[in-house]
């Protein structure tokens, strides 16, 4: 099991909700809503703190499939990252990309889409 405290493993959790909200927002996108001209989409944080920040953020379509692609990585807003839960691998002025830590990834690891992580 995992060294995680119990606050780390309930925002890790809640990260993995967002993660479900941020699908439904895609799907919606995709399906045909009008959506920015730069190909950008407007998703939650997915930082998780205390039942989500509620905030939103602009994502390109394309940066958000990458992130997707695997199942232990997150988008945030800059500085919604968590150092015991994750690192940030991307960083733009609108969001930061972060990876989770191999103690938090069995927490996360349930993505249908995503591919495991090695
Ligand atoms: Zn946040």
């Amino acid at each position: 099991m995992s060294e995680l405290s119990d606050r780390f493993a309930r925002q890790a959790r809640n990260e993995a909700l967002f993660r479900e909200v941020n699908e439904r927002i895609e799907q919606l996108a995709v399906s045909g809503q009008p959506w920015s001209v730069d190909g950008s989409i407007e998703f939650m944080c997915e930082c998780g703190v205390d039942g989500g920040c509620g905030e939103r953020i602009s994502v390109p379509l394309q940066v958000y499939e990458h992130v997707r692609a695997q199942d232990d990585r997150f988008v945030v807003r800059p500085g919604h990252e968590t150092p015991e839960l994750e690192h940030a691998i991307e960083w733009t002025d609108d969001y930061v990309v972060v990876d989770k830590v191999a103690a938090a990834e069995w927490i996360v690891e349930d993505d249908p889409r995503g591919a495991a992580s090695s």
